[in-house]
């Protein structure tokens, strides 16, 4: 059995075209155009390179796009300045401050003052406790965790149904393993949260028709602890070295062996990655149009 690939670009390619025709509309009915306020703090590469795709794709899906780029050493107060600024900001519907930090800001502090309508990262306590808070058949009328919606956007268009389905959760971070678990039971999942203190990691994952791995170890998840045609959700990220001293990015799954047995499967890269990014901009032109109190 070779499992069917799901394709994490062609999905958030989907998911930003369906969003422009959103931004469309409100712009049309209501004159408002979404706006996305990107904030970076120091030059961190990679940080630069994810800040710099968020704002192309946001120009793309024809929102308005803000990029503060703050030197490394701001001070809190100024940060948090800057941040009130744009929660009274009616152009600015999403606010994102790009992790992570320099050492002398604290990122709950940070987070803890971006108003909760406009964490388009879902990261604010009052998002999560939303999250939380929300029953099955309950509205996702809040901006929720972008990589973990994104996990389930993808299950979502896999599987018929994920109603009463087992799905396993490695990892528990506040980030991506507990929202996740928390969508996948409000989707009516049986859900089993997995952590580096669980026993028999392997046999729990063999029961589950859905394993999500969010743990950042390279293919700790082998073929054997796949049950036969399951969907796999890999969201590890991992730079590895290769033997002719370049360096490739693969999951937290063993792909290859994964492949042989699991009925899906999404690749890294080219998997849940993709959809973030798609993710945060569904945040935002929802924020958008809860705004205008429609939608
Ligand atoms: P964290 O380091 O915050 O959390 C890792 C989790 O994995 C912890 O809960 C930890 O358990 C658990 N864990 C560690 N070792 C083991 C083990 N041997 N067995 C079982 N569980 C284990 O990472 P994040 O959640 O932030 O990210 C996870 C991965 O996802 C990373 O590779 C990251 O790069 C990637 N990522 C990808 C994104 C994307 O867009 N695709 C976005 C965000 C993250 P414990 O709590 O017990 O320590």
């Amino acid at each position: 059995m070779t499992a069917r690939l799901i394709d994490g670009k062609a999905h958030a390619e989907a998911l930003r075209a369906r969003i422009a025709t959103d931004v469309a509309a409100l712009k049309a009915s209501h004159g408002v155009v979404p706006g996305l306020a990107v904030v970076l703090v120091g030059e961190d590469p990679a940080s630069q390179v994810y800040v710099r795709t968020k704002g192309h794709q946001t120009l793309d899906v024809g929102m308005a796009s803000f990029e503060h780029k703050l030197a490394a050493d701001t001070s809190e107060a100024d940060l948090l300045a800057l941040i009130a600024r744009l929660n009274a900001d009616p152009a600015v519907h999403g606010i994102l401050v790009q992790l992570p930090l320099p050492g002398q800001l604290t990122p709950n502090t940070v987070i803890l003052a971006i108003d909760p309508d406009k964490d388009v990262d879902g990261l604010h306590p009052v998002n999560a406790g939303r999250l939380a808070q929300a029953a099955p058949g309950d509205p996702l009328d809040f901006p929720v965790s972008c990589t973990p919606l994104g996990c389930l956007m993808l299950l979502q268009d896999t599987l018929p149904s994920l109603r009463g389905l087992d799905a396993i959760v490695i990892g528990r971070s506040v980030l991506v393993g507990k929202p996740v678990a928390q969508l996948l039971l409000r989707e009516d999942c049986t859900v089993t949260m997995a952590h580096s203190r669980s026993r028999d990691l392997a046999a729990l994952c063999r029961r589950a028709d859905i394993v999500v791995a969010a743990v950042g170890r390279p293919g700790m998840v082998g073929g054997d602890w796949i049950k036969p045609g399951a969907t796999v959700i890999d969201v590890g990220i991992n730079r590895v070295a290769l033997p002719d001293g370049k360096t490739r990015l693969v999951g937290d799954v063993d792909f290859a062996a994964a492949l042989e047995v699991a009925g899906a499967i999404t690749p890294v890269p080219g998997g849940v990655g993709p959809m973030t990014v798609a993710c945060l901009l569904h945040n935002t032109v929802r924020a958008a149009w809860k705004r205008v109190g429609a939608k």
